[in-house]
């Protein structure tokens, strides 16, 4: 490389780190030499080199979207075992995967006992959306409340609900595991209040409806929050089971030389074992 070469390409990589197009600037050496013995033309040159600045910028979007979301583990519908929870109806939540119930502002609610694959599917839809450039919360009831409370003791909760306003997604896993405090009930009514036709929000339960008065305490607070969350909803019912239990059923069975089973997963991640109990 001559001296003006050089001075070109120093001059280059301050253009383009000013015009904040890093990996223009990583690749431009290499994609230029790659041009030349191509013989491809300046067009074509320049074409390649947005091309790659481009879909780094979306690779980086994409994982920092995934991060903010907060996923506990992930979870993907591939991995989904539809035949094991004939309840879970596939076509339905294949098509929650495209996320146009998003664009409408409709809400999904997974209702099954423990261990039956409500967070599971709650979790591998809201990567699904995050995938698609969506920005989602995934947030535990009582994690979510006990931040609201904080918030509200450290004068910070116009913050938080307009961060929450932001979103296209919340999930709120594990409704009603632990019963809210007054303060924590009207907190979370307010949050699903504001997200009513605005913010998509997903929950998943091990309660029937009727119980939900046993964690937000009064029946005119259940029946508001109802009345939001339900209106345009999907409901999915988890029957069964908890696929954990058969799991281990089916380890012991084979541990005594019974028929070994095909599709189960290994042992349950730790992320999603708290707080719960059968009803
Ligand atoms: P829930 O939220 O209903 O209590 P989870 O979604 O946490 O249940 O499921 C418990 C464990 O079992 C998780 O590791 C999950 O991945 C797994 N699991 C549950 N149902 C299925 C299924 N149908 N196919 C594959 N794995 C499943
Ligand atoms: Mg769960």
């Amino acid at each position: 490389m001559n001296k003006i070469e050089t001075k070109q390409v120093v001059l280059l990589a301050h253009h383009l780190k000013a015009l904040r197009l890093p990996t223009m600037g990583a690749e431009a050496e290499k994609v230029a030499a790659r041009a030349a013995a191509d013989n491809a033309d300046h067009l074509a040159f320049l074409l390649q080199l947005t091309e790659l600045e481009l879909l780094e910028r979306e690779r980086k979007a994409a994982e920092r979207r995934l991060k903010a979301a907060r996923f506990p583990v992930m979870k993907s519908l591939e991995t989904f075992d539809f035949a094991a929870r004939p309840s879970v109806n596939k076509v339905m939540v294949s098509e929650l995967a495209r996320c146009q119930f998003i664009d409408r502002k409709e809400n999904v609610l997974f209702v099954g006992n423990p261990g039956t694959g409500k967070s599971h599917l709650a979790i591998a839809l809201a990567a699904a959306a995050c995938a698609k450039g969506y920005r989602v919360r995934f947030s535990r009831v009582t994690e979510l409340v006990t931040h609201l409370i904080e918030a509200r003791d450290e004068r910070t909760l116009l913050g938080l609900k307009s961060r929450l306003a932001k979103l296209d997604l919340l999930v709120l896993d594990e409704f009603g595991y632990v019963p809210a405090s007054k303060v924590g009930a009207e907190l979370l009514f307010d949050v699903i209040s504001t997200a009513y036709e605005r913010t998509s929000v997903m929950v998943t339960t091990n309660l029937p409806f009727e119980s939900w008065t046993e964690v937000l305490g009064s029946e005119r607070l259940t029946g508001a929050t109802l009345d939001r969350l339900t209106h345009r909803c999907q409901i999915i019912e988890t029957k069964g089971e908890s696929y954990r239990l058969r799991d281990a059923k089916a380890r012991i069975t084979r541990g005594r030389g019974g028929p070994a089973k095909k599709g189960s997963s290994s042992a349950p991640e730790p992320g999603l074992e708290g707080g719960e109990k059968t009803r």
